[in-house]
């Protein structure tokens, strides 16, 4: 989520982790992977060496060597563990298919720069059909090293899945609407960070002269390039929104999906700091619309929060966390005035491990989310109607008001 990044030519040091150091190094800016045991880990470019020695800070290199592409899977990394490789989740979204025929089904929205599938599951009653019925979208994994934001999508389709034989509330949501959930948008970046550099955000688009990426969450249309507040036209940076809107086929998938179907509400899930956002993102100033999304928004945080004490702060994006332009929910919002959310899942800062979430902390942050997205589903499904100037939509309105044997006003 850091506006700043670090480069290609970062190195990763050290810093004692001393009384009170959190607050030494936040107005630095710096990206601090983890506190562990005696020390603080940051992993920093020649401009970072530069603010801890302006901050007298003694920090000391630790890797002994750049962190280039390589150099972290040679330094023992290179394996997920419980996290999902591109591979393991192919399989597993698969496996889900198989195992639920009649409610669980794959698709394929495009393919990754290398050549890898955007998968789509989708889950329904009827799953081979489309009925007018409430769609909602889940995303996860726009940004390559957020490995958690791939793990709350998935089982939340796997949960509904499991549970639809045997949980009433389960099935009767299933049942009224199209759940479509695509965990992985950026799978080059995601095999990126397993095998080469753990800390890449980024897809692995060839900018030309060494450069490598554009930021997803920066390359949707909505106000793409309205300014350089936290995107850039910079092939370099870590925000870097690409040559044009929707540049990327990553980010093609998705806005394909989205105006293919008729979608009532979205999250993007992304990693970290606790936070429930909504739009605007390319503004300070409230949309017309800002009471209900922050109703909302105070409902899922109230939720995850009675799960296991956590707080996921919600706020308006541009003015809550950071301004940018070009990011998804500006889009789904811009185009179609749904309620659309960023979740930036635990935890809540760089000193508790920013984006090194444990592999034990899969299942409770999954746990504190479900009650959220269960109160979403049931929210969308109360509230849906559907859409008039579609005459399918219209035709399997009616005929389901006459099956139940409701009362058309
Ligand atoms: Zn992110």
């Amino acid at each position: 989520m850091s506006a700043s990044g670090p480069t290609e030519r970062s190195i990763l040091v050290s810093v004692p982790n001393a009384p009170g150091i959190e607050n030494r190094l936040k107005p630095l800016g710096l990206d601090v992977l983890a506190a562990w045991k005696d020390r603080v880990y940051i992993v920093a470019g020649d401009a970072d060496l530069r603010s801890l020695e302006n901050a007298a800070l003694s920090f000391r290199p630790e890797l002994g060597r750049t962190l280039s592409p390589g150099s972290v899977a040679a330094a023992g990394g290179g394996l997920n563990g419980a996290y999902h490789t591109y591979k393991e989740l192919e399989a597993d979204l698969l496996a889900l298919q198989q195992k639920y025929p009649a409610i669980a089904k794959v698709f394929v929205l495009g393919e990754s720069l290398e050549g890898r599938r955007i998968y789509a599951l989708k889950i329904s009653d009827n799953v081979e059909r489309e009925e007018a019925q409430a769609q909602v979208l889940i995303l996860g994994c726009h940004h390559a090293r957020e490995w958690i934001s791939v793990e709350v999508p998935f089982l939340w389709g796997k949960y509904l899945a499991e549970n639809y034989a045997t949980n009433p509330e389960v099935k009767r949501l299933v049942d009224r609407s199209e759940v479509w959930i695509v965990p992985l948008v950026n799978p080059d970046g995601l095999e990126y960070t397993i095998h080469a550099y753990r800390y890449w955000r980024k897809n692995r688009r060839d900018n030309g002269g060494g450069q490598f990426g554009v930021d997803l969450n920066r390359n949707y249309e909505y106000k793409w390039g309205l300014d350089a507040v936290g995107s850039s036209a910079d092939p370099s940076s870590a925000v870097y929104r690409g040559a044009a809107p929707f540049s990327e086929p990553e980010t093609r998938a998705v806005r394909d999906l989205f105006l293919k179907k008729d979608f009532r509400a979205l999250v993007s899930y992304h990693s970290f700091s606790q936070v429930i956002l909504y739009p605007w993102s390319y503004t300070d100033l409230p949309s017309d619309r800002d009471a209900e999304l922050r109703d909302i928004a105070v409902e899922m945080s109230d939720r995850i929060k009675a799960v296991n004490g956590r707080l996921y702060k919600p706020g308006q994006s541009g003015k809550d966390l950071y301004l940018s332009n070009g990011d998804t929910t500006d889009w789904t919002f811009g185009l179609s005035g749904i309620p659309s959310y960023t979740i930036e899942l635990p935890p809540i800062d760089e000193l508790l491990g920013g984006f090194f979430n444990r592999e034990e902390d899969i299942a409770p942050i999954f746990q504190e989310n479900l009650p959220a997205l269960i109160y979403l589903l049931d929210r969308t499904v109360q509230n849906y109607r559907p859409s008039l100037q579609n005459p399918f939509d219209l035709r399997d309105f009616l005929f389901r008001r006459w099956r139940t044997g409701a009362i058309l006003n």
